[in-house]
């Protein structure tokens, strides 16, 4: 609960060190205060049983000195008992004589009364002090009693008697004493312990007193704590029983202790204070470190960096070099995940994020006069090395391709976007200097050659550029228009760079609007087949037609292929379109007469995609069109994908009983070897070679010759694209080729102009022609 008061800086136990401290304090007060108890209860029962001793003793002193006083007066009263003179004023009962002597003996012996007590009855005194009466005492002296106690006008007093003899006995002379305050403090100061001593008659004692048996000690219930000893004095008197009464106060004796109580307690509370200071020292000893490792902990929590000075062997010493190892592992571990989080685990090379991060940096740090470069990189059929000869090829490639450009391009700033993409970043601080030498360099330094497990690939990037200012202020945009700028390059040809441009921008918005409308167009159905026919120079007629898409846009006429079909292969709407195309197509041809086939296009991304044997399965029942009127196209593009999954997909189209053609061949990088992998129904010759065939001088004819002849030997048929004119048709012809497809015979034409060519004069006219 927090206190409403304000808090004082006083030590509290929530911290250790007091805490121990107070232990300490406390477990030493406890031992100490037992001692005390032990201590106390010890002196209170030595000194009980010393005072009793010694009043015992004092007792039997007392006694001694009574009987030795009596003994005294005894021998005292024995000379004049025996004077000649005195027994004969005895015997003649000369009482003043009697009296006289009497007198000068009791001045002499300091007795306070002497009297002469005749064996007759009678009582003679010295005439001044008092007698007791006669028949009190008479018969105690007849019994040979000497010494006594007598009550001599109400005081107590020891008498000694001696027998008078003359020779018979004729009486006896007393002397008597009585125990006054005096004879009793003289007394007291002989005994061995400070005792009051008195004598008392029974009578006159206290219940206490008159209680206690003789020879006991009993104390008394008062702050003196008084000791009373009683023993019995001798009587010579009828009636009175004396009692010698010694008291002792046992407060007074424990007084003397009290002193050394005050030293035990002074001593006690000393080593109390001593203890406090031990343990708070003992305590500072152990919860010093402990703070300093606390404070460490806190300061490492806080980030910065910490080590704890390690100044013992002991535990504690050891514990700080516990920490200081932990302190140091979990630094190391922090920048280990920094560092990943920061950097592309394969290259080691900066990752996106850290080249975001340093392009802001160096925009932000960028003076007037410099120039920041971003180059962004894609290598170029990186993932043909990846299918072909497997990931971990890939990887290596990667990892040669990051080494070579940190020894190329030192002082940039070289990261991994991920996958085949590499970034650049160079602060040029000269304003006027071209970039080209840059460009080109960040460009050259992907070309290189790459030893993989026995296979040299050749390595080669396009590149993007993006230039601040000008390009964009911030690394987003920049980042942006250089990956914009490497689209460009990649479509202009691999191993090429392109700087950006506005109108890239542009191009890009274009794209988006086109991708939009695209959409729209599948939904509304703005897509038509036109149809062109394949012509068999062998046997001289239509051998079908290929299927070729148009888009009828609503405001911009009929769209070619090739401005929309790249764009849906980017965005994957060519799926949607190439289904509609195949159902479209073989409806199409179900109308004409059964000897002619379709050619469909089936593009790269569609061929990769799954269910394509599916798709084509049910269009071929839907329509119902026979499978061998079915001929599709695919490009040998799709070889750049894995190759098993593309023989594998190949022969699953086989199965279904369609022809496969090889469209555009000879554009791609190693044509010939594609043509062995698998059989192909039909081999077609780009344009571009047919093309070529009118310029003289060019070695066109052999190509041709090359793969008619390769594609016969594979009983492969062969057909030429984009024949327009009758001299390529005589060559190609010359050369072995079996079909031809061009404008020579027809452009291609939409489905209703189709029945003008089929089977009709003027196609065989054509074909006339044509032939
Ligand atoms: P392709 O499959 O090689 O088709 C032949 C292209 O050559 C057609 O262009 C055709 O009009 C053109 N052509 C035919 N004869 C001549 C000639 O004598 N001279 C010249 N200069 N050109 C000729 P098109 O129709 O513009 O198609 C271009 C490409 O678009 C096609 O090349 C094909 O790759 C693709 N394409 C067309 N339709 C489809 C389709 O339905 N699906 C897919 N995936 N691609 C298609
Ligand atoms: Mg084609
Ligand atoms: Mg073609």
């Amino acid at each position: 609960m927090k206190s409403a008061f304000p808090s004082f800086p006083m030590p509290t136990f929530r911290s250790l060190k007091s805490r121990i401290a107070a232990l300490y304090a406390a477990l030493f007060a406890v031992v100490a205060a037992v001692l005390m108890v032990l201590v106390n209860s010890g002196i209170e029962r030595f000194g009980e049983a010393s005072a009793s001793r010694d009043l015992a003793a004092n007792a039997r002193v007392f006694d001694e000195i009574i009987d030795l006083r009596a003994r005294q007066m005894r021998a005292s009263a024995d000379v004049l008992a025996r004077d000649f003179g005195f027994r004969e004023a005895v015997a003649t009962g000369d009482a003043p004589t009697i009296a006289s002597a009497l007198r000068s003996l009791r001045d002499r012996s300091q007795a306070s009364a002497a009297f002469v007590v005749g064996l007759d009855g009678s009582l003679i005194g010295d005439g001044q002090t008092a007698t007791p009466p006669l028949e009190a005492i008479w018969y105690n002296l007849d019994d040979g009693i000497e010494k006594g106690t007598l009550r001599l006008g109400g005081v107590l007093a020891l008498a000694a008697a001696s027998p008078i003899e003359a020779p018979e006995l004729m009486g006896w002379l007393v002397l008597a004493a009585p125990f006054d305050e005096r004879e009793m403090a003289r007394l007291a100061e002989l005994a061995a312990v400070e005792t009051e001593a008195a004598v008392l008659g029974e009578a006159s004692l206290t219940p206490l007193l008159a209680d206690a048996g003789l020879g006991e000690i009993v104390e008394a219930d008062d702050p003196a704590r008084n000791l009373y000893h009683v023993s019995a004095l001798p009587s010579l008197q009828e009636g009175i029983e004396p009692r010698l009464v010694l008291r002792h106060s046992m407060a007074g004796a424990l007084a003397e202790y009290a002193r050394l109580k005050y030293v035990l307690a002074g001593v006690a509370l000393a080593g109390l204070a001593l203890m406090v200071g031990l343990g708070w020292r003992i305590a500072r000893g152990i919860t010093g470190p402990l703070s300093t490792l606390d404070e460490a902990m806190r300061r490492f929590g806080k980030g910065e960096e910490t080590v704890v000075r390690v100044e013992t062997e002991d535990e504690v010493g050891r514990l700080a070099s516990s920490f200081n190892s932990m302190f140091a592992a979990i630094a190391e571990r922090e920048r280990q995940i920094v560092h990943v989080g920061l950097h592309d685990e394969l290259t080691d090379l900066p990752n996106r994020k850290l080249f975001a991060e340093q392009l802001d940096q160096a925009l932000a740090r960028r003076d007037d006069r410099e120039r920041v470069l971003v180059a962004y990189c894609d290598l170029d059929d990186f993932k043909l090395v990846n299918d072909t000869l497997g990931h971990p090829a890939g990887d290596t490639l990667l990892r040669k391709v990051a080494e070579g450009l940190t020894a190329d391009l030192g002082k940039a700033l070289i990261a991994r976007l991920g996958g085949d993409e590499f970034a650049v970043l160079v602060v040029v601080d000269d304003d006027q200097a071209s970039l080209l030498p840059i460009a080109r360099r960040i460009q050259e330094s992907f070309d290189r050659q790459v030893d993989l497990d026995g296979y040299t690939a050749l390595c080669s990037a396009s590149v993007g550029i993006a230039v601040a200012p000008g390009d964009g202020e911030n690394g987003t945009d920049l980042l942006k228009h250089a990956d914009l700028a490497l689209y460009r390059a990649k479509r202009e040809g691999k191993s090429s760079f392109h700087f950006f441009e506005p109108m890239l921008d542009q191009e890009a918005r274009r794209r988006r609007e086109l991708e939009l409308e695209l959409r729209l167009a599948i939904k509304n159905g703005e897509f038509e087949l036109y149809f062109q026919p394949l012509y068999s120079l062998a046997q001289e007629k239509l051998q079908g037609f290929e299927a070729l898409i148009r888009w009828n846009h609503p405001t911009r006429g009929l769209v070619n292929p090739a401005e929309f079909i790249p764009l849906a292969e980017e965005t994957g709407l060519i799926l949607q379109i190439g289904e509609w195309v195949v159902r479209e197509g073989c409806r199409a041809a179900l109308a004409w007469p059964e000897a002619l086939s379709i050619a469909i296009n089936i593009s790269p991304r569609q061929f990769a995609a799954p269910g394509l044997a599916a798709t084509i399965m049910q269009a071929l029942a839907d329509s119902g069109l026979q499978p061998e009127r079915l001929e599709l196209e695919i490009t040998e593009s799709v070889f750049i994908a894995d190759i098993e999954k593309t023989l594998g997909t190949l022969h699953e189209l086989r199965d279904l009983g369609v022809r496969i053609a090889l469209d555009d061949f000879g554009t791609g990088y190693s044509s010939l070897s594609y043509l062995r992998s698998f059989p192909f129904d039909k081999v077609k010759i780009d344009q571009t070679f047919v093309r070529d065939l009118n310029d003289k001088g060019n070695n066109a004819h052999a190509v041709i010759r090359a793969i008619t002849t390769l594609a016969s030997a594979l009983g492969m048929d062969t057909l030429a694209e984009g024949v327009e004119n009758l001299e390529q048709r005589e060559i190609l012809r010359r050369e072995g080729c079996e079909f031809i497809q061009g404008y020579l015979l027809s452009r291609p034409v939409p489905a209703h102009e189709l029945a003008l060519l089929i089977g009709t004069e003027e196609m065989e006219g054509l074909a006339g022609v044509v032939v």
